[in-house]
């Protein structure tokens, strides 16, 4: 019996002993192709030896220093190296353990910036229906995940929801793409208008959408339009790519394909690459110096932020992510995987939409193609796609999407970037397989 305190009380979980590459093997010697790589972490799999050797060679010379009395050179190093490639007026990184850390400095920091530049009836944030910024109160309070959010609605920080940008659903009977985009782009300036600009810090949303929707990109136009919104009235810009940053997409920032400048950006998970936990919260320099020119200090703080392994390995993340060309190779792969998927899928009668960018993918399921019908949500097709893939030994991370009664069950696909071609045509027949064996 397990006395780990995990999320679900009554699994009996395999146990993992052992990664190699795309592979993990539990302690019965089964292995599991990790087809989401966890929830979009591992991007270079799990036994690459360059983050092994940088996180021992750290550990050799400094293993923690505190970020109260010292900064440490691997932290100094990361933070450089994502500046080097980071959109154009991000110029200062905060580093923190993780996706919802990262999200909670952002919201504090753009908090205290417009104190900083007097403006404190700025006190709320905007977010959209659909998304997920993490579990701690401030973020999963900006988040518009109706069942995670439920239980504690009474005691979190609280948004307020615009539509997301969901083509496959939303996008009316003849309107164009660009019309579609702007229209919803446009929901944040109605309600702007309705709570009053002057009291808004910030809007916040996931360039991809990953964990509530399965990797559902914005249309062509939807960014720029939000940063014209964003800077009509002076809110803030925070673009969370917790999940689908660090080269997922196929570029280093998801953002970067989308032509926008945000002022504050968000990363983790594959920061680490499941090899170290880290995230970072990124500033413009113009958030940065209202700081450094006002209060002087950022009101906020972690034992463990910059900690040098986490920076160590993160560094080596980084380094093959960009100079050693494993952005590309992940939408070189992804292109692959998305016809591998088109093939198998793109005819089949449950499976409504196949979208995403790069090694970030997502199958929206549904009981009628024509009509876009969810499945009913008693018959657990997320839940029970998930227990077959495992049983297939693939590992896959499927969502029930009817939460909030419109959208269907998905899946979403998160490969390591160094999938051979031979892997993810194993990664669709196994897919392919568990769906069969529900359906
Ligand atoms: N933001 C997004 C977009 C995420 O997908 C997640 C995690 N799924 C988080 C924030 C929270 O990250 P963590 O689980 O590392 O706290």
């Amino acid at each position: 019996m397990s006395q780990v305190f995990g999320r679900h009380t009554k699994a009996n979980l395999p146990v993992a002993v052992r990664g190699d590459g795309i592979y993990i093997f539990d302690s019965n010697g089964k292995s599991y192709l990790d087809g989401s790589g966890g929830a979009a972490v591992s991007c270079l799999g799990h036994s690459d030896v360059d983050v092994i050797q940088a996180i021992k060679s750290q550990l050799d010379s400094l293993d923690f220093a505190h970020t109260g009395f010292l900064t440490s050179e691997p932290a100094e190093s990361l933070a450089s190296k994502l500046i080097a490639h980071a959109p154009t007026g991000l110029e200062r990184v905060y580093l923190v353990s993780g996706g919802s850390e990262a999200v909670e400095a952002a919201l504090k920091l753009s908090r205290q910036y417009m104190l900083e530049i007097g403006q404190p009836e700025r006190t709320r944030f905007i977010a959209r229906r659909q998304s997920y910024h993490g579990n701690t109160l401030g973020a999963l309070g900006t988040g518009g995940n109706l069942w995670r959010r439920e239980p504690f609605d009474p005691v979190m920080v609280s948004a307020s929801h615009i539509a997301p940008c969901y083509e496959y659903r939303d996008r009316a009977d003849g309107e164009s793409v660009e019309d579609y985009g702007q229209r919803v782009a446009n929901e944040l300036e109605e309600e702007l208008l309705r709570v009053g600009p002057e009291t808004v810090i910030g809007f916040l949303a996931e360039p991809v959408v990953g964990a509530t929707s399965g990797a559902v990109p914005a249309v062509k136009g939807y960014f720029r339009r939000i940063r014209e919104i964003c800077d009509k009235y002076g809110v803030l810009l925070i673009l969370d790519e917790v999940m689908c940053g660090m080269g997922r997409t196929g570029t280093l920032f998801a953002c970067e394909q989308d032509d926008v400048r945000p002022d504050i950006v968000t990363i983790a998970k594959g920061l680490g690459a499941g090899y170290q936990p880290i995230g970072a919260m990124i500033c413009s320099g113009e958030i940065y110096r209202a700081i450094e020119n006002g209060t002087g200090f950022f009101q906020h703080g972690h034992t463990y932020m910059g900690h040098p392994i986490a920076c160590a390995a993160a560094n080596a993340v980084v380094t093959k992510l960009t100079d050693g060309g494993y952005s590309n190779q992940a939408a070189t792969m992804g292109n692959y995987l998305n016809d591998a998927l088109q093939a198998e899928f793109g005819q089949h009668p449950n499976v409504g939409d196949i979208r995403g960018r790069g090694m970030f993918r997502g199958l929206e399921f549904v009981a009628d193609r024509d009509s876009k019908s969810p499945f009913d949500p008693n018959l657990k097709i997320a839940s029970r796609l998930k227990a077959a893939a495992m049983d297939n030994g693939l590992i896959c991370y499927p969502m029930n999407g009817t939460i909030d009664g419109v959208r269907g069950d998905h899946v979403l696909l998160a490969p390591p970037f160094i999938c051979t071609n031979a892997q993810i045509d194993e990664l669709v027949d196994k897919l392919s397989a568990s769906l069969a064996s529900i359906l």
